[in-house]
């Protein structure tokens, strides 16, 4: 008997409840579904599609150890599962759910399209410690506000995870013939012509195993003073597990239990961590009920705020995403354009610009920094904040489709829980505040003292107050 699990956001084999399911119901045939096509859905960015890329080959590999194929096809899901279905004609299809209202509509019109013809069709919680719907306030709403939101997600016991399955030898011992797919490389993922990607593999090892490894290292180390440590850029204070959350290379039960559960009482380190994991799940909250977070503002207040938009918004992948084009500060030099200044770290402010080529070189950026360049953009450069969120999700490995708007709202003041909009971070103060000593700074801008160094794009008391006069028309609204 045959089952097939469905792949998405939850490339590994442990702890994945959907192929623990398909295991138990037959000989798996594993499926993952490039869709670009099905309506609503956001295509990846450059840099997710790097590391969707290496992501897809160590689980093809992985899979393959313990006898289950991995086959690829692209297309509109509905039709991909319906022509797979027609090849294997399996006894059930499993898969993990996923909370975005695109994704949401896909799956259930496959659920039922599979169960009209038969198809044993089940889906389960595998990449949230919460299901949306299920926490809501006393008056039945759900949660705009991050504290008790946060409160009553930790009454909840949030089950053990679980092992992953053991089924060698099983597609050898199955008598099927092999499934038609295509070639991961035919993809194009990576397009040969960009060199942008290939700085990504020196920062990053991707998949199941590194994931593990990273909580090891980061519960043996910077965990005893995350509570303190996780606001310094210069020092390795975080986990630097987004990209493996976001990716579902380890689930958050996994990481709740790990670190929980570790001997003597719950460090205050393991506290202030696991409430960072709370904010992933509120946004995720977030993004359940207000589906078209990434393009409307969740205050509606904000609606006629007079942000500026630049010439090109950067709805499509900018050039030097696709192309040879060693880094976007040599179009920030021929447009003289602010946007492209900040987008290529040079804003003639070091802790802003530090940021942006933090994020350029290695796909991430310390949170700390996030919320000021952030803040920089959206309140000092007066930029609508959808500019720089698309500009995040193009270059970051952990894009993610309900933390990256969530949090561009936050700063920018639209948002659920949002920063009050006189909270405008002064990028010098938090460098000497964050940046004790200038280590951050100096690694990432070792220029800025130079000649040559640009001259700030914008006064940045200046532009406070005009900010401040702008944000005080909300006020009155
Ligand atoms: P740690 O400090 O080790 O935190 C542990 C985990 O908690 C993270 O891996 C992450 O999954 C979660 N987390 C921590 N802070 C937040 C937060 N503020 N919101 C949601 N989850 C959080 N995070 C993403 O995963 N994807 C994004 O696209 C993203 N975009 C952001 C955009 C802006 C403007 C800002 C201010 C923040 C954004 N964040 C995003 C949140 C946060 O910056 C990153 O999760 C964090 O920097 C990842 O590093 P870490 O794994 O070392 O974090």
């Amino acid at each position: 008997m045959t089952s097939i699990m469905w792949f998405r956001d939850d490339l590994r084999l442990a702890d994945n409840p959907a192929l623990t399911a398909a295991v138990q119901d037959g000989s798996p045939v594993a499926l993952y579904i490039l869709d670009e096509e099905s309506e609503g859905i956001r295509p990846h960015g450059a840099a997710a599609r790097w590391w969707l890329h290496q992501a897809l080959a160590g689980l093809r590999t992985a899979l393959a150890e313990t006898g289950i194929e991995l086959v690829l096809r692209r297309g509109p899901a509905d039709q991909v599962m319906a022509g797979l279905v027609r090849d294997v004609e399996p006894t059930g299809v499993y898969w993990n759910r996923r909370y975005g209202s695109a994704e949401r509509a896909v799956d259930a019109r496959i659920k039922e399209d599979l169960r009209g013809c038969g198809v044993h069709a089940e889906s389960f919680q595998g990449s949230l410690l919460h299901e949306p719907w299920t926490i809501q306030t006393g008056q039945g709403h759900h949660y705009r506000v991050f504290t008790p939101f946060w409160n009553r997600l930790r009454e909840h016991d949030f089950r053990q995870p679980l092992d992953a399955p053991q089924c060698a030898g099983h597609h050898a011992g199955s008598g099927r013939e092999a499934v038609s797919g295509d070639e991961l490389e035919d993809w194009n993922l990576v397009p040969a012509s960009a060199r942008w990607p290939d700085k990504l593999a020196r920062h990053w090892t991707v998949g199941e195993a590194a994931a593990l490894s990273a909580v090891e290292d980061f519960a043996d180390g910077p965990l005893q003073d995350y509570a303190e440590g996780h606001d310094f850029p210069g020092i390795t204070g975080t986990s630097r597990l987004s990209p493996y959350l976001r990716w579902g290379h380890i689930s958050p039960f996994q990481l709740w239990h790990a670190l929980s559960s570790r001997p003597g009482p719950v460090s205050g380190g393991a506290m202030a961590y696991l409430r960072q994991l709370g904010w992933r799940e509120f946004c995720w909250h977030l993004l359940y009920h207000h589906p078209q977070l990434a393009t409307r503002n969740l205050r509606p207040a904000f609606d006629g705020f007079p942000w500026r938009w630049p010439d090109s918004p950067g709805a499509e992948t900018p050039p030097c995403l696709r192309e040879g084009s060693p880094a976007p500060a040599a179009e920030a030099a021929a447009t003289q354009d602010p946007v492209d200044a900040w987008k290529s770290g040079s804003t003639g402010i070091p802790m802003v610009d530090a940021g942006m080529r933090e994020l350029w070189e290695t796909g991430w950026m310390h949170n700390r920094v996030r919320m000021l360049v952030a803040s920089f953009l959206a309140k000092n450069m007066g930029v609508h904040w959808q500019v720089g969120e698309q500009w995040f999700w193009e270059t970051l490995v952990d894009a993610d489709e309900a933390s990256n708007p969530a949090n561009w709202q936050w700063v920018a003041g639209s948002g659920a829980d949002a920063s009050p909009f006189f909270r405008i971070f002064n990028p010098n103060t938090q460098a000497r505040r964050f940046d004790v000593g200038g280590t951050y700074v100096n690694h990432w801008v070792p220029d800025a003292l130079l000649p040559g160094y640009p001259e700030p794009v914008e006064d940045v008391a200046a532009s406070r107050r005009r900010a401040l006069d702008d944000y005080q028309s909300i006020r009155e609204h």
